[in-house]
């Protein structure tokens, strides 16, 4: 842990009594949001980051602000930025629905096994997207993206997967002494499968990326049509905090405002067409691969 602080990769912040939300730090390696919950004699971490080292950082401060030992990592779904930090509990039982499960070994798998050329190749890739973004904007956004990659591309030698152990369908409740959690399976949605996190008592839903705050939300599998289904679900549980996979913290409107972006998404099709407040989100690339996504679904 030396050299590293709390707040080199996330600010973290108290959403309820013994509930904490890390908002990451764009560019930090980080990567994405994720969440630290007291259940009293131990911890719950919900998502790990994008790096061993900002799971590292993440580790210390659930055990900082909580006082015990991390005792579960539950990881939202497969994306590199919300899973590579895992190994950074190797004492944490890592728990995830059986497609996360398959589907993140099979992806990781490939960034293990691939060359140190088809890497540079990637990481060039990257840099070349900086370069020709258009805008001020775009060109911070990219750069991000490009220095959570390389953060990960550089610890490449280090990499020793923590994958999931606990492995769960539809829904897992977490009995602690001092609270219960309640994970909910809600299909294929970003990715394959997509998991959030609920404390009824507290109303607070983690969201992992369902949820999106001042960032497009992606859409890569599944039908985006379900989405808004299952976003009057999780509306219906009344959260009154909404920590999401990305972006600053969120309430009940950050639900709304998820809906009326799938809604109007297939309107939006060139940059005049976004209209507010989608027009000033972070994640414009997303927004365009979006459109492919959907144009995509049309064709088959
Ligand atoms: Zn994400």
């Amino acid at each position: 842990m030396a050299g590293l602080r709390d707040g080199d990769f996330f600010t973290l912040q108290e959403v309820a009594l013994g509930v904490f939300a890390a908002i990451a730090k764009r560019g930090s390696g980080a990567g994405s949001n994720a969440g630290i919950v007291d259940l009293g004699g131990a911890a719950l971490v919900f998502d790990a980051m994008m790096t061993p080292s900002a799971g590292a950082a993440l580790r210390a401060a659930a055990e900082e602000v909580t006082g015990g030992r991390v005792r579960y990592l539950v990881l939202s779904h497969r994306d590199y930025d919300h899973v590579m930090g895992a190994q950074a509990f190797p004492d944490a039982v890592v728990i995830a629905t059986g497609t996360t499960d398959a589907v993140m070994r099979r992806r990781v798998g490939s960034v293990l096994s691939s060359s140190e050329e088809e890497r540079k190749e990637l990481l060039e890739g990257s840099a070349r997207q900086v370069e020709e973004a258009q805008s001020a904007e775009l060109r911070r956004e990219r750069a991000g993206f490009y220095a959570d990659f390389a953060a990960l591309l550089a610890q490449h030698a280090a990499l020793a997967p923590h994958y999931p152990e606990l492995l769960f369908e539809r829904s897992l409740t977490i009995a602690g002494a001092r609270r219960r959690v309640e994970l909910l399976a809600a299909g294929a949605l970003h990715t394959e499968s997509d998991a959030v996190l609920w404390l009824r008592e507290d109303g607070v839903l983690f969201s992992g990326d369902l949820i999106q705050v001042q960032n497009h939300p992606a859409v890569r599998c599944g039908r985006p049509g379900e989405w808004d289904g299952v976003l009057q679900q999780v509306a219906q549980l009344a959260p009154r905090v909404v920590v999401p996979g990305h972006g600053p913290l969120g309430g009940p409107a950050a639900i709304e405002e998820t809906r009326r972006y799938f809604a109007q998404l297939p309107a939006m099709t060139t940059e005049e067409l976004l209209v507010e407040p989608f027009q000033s989100w972070a994640a414009r690339d997303v927004w365009r691969q979006n459109l492919h996504y959907l144009q995509s679904l049309q064709q088959d």
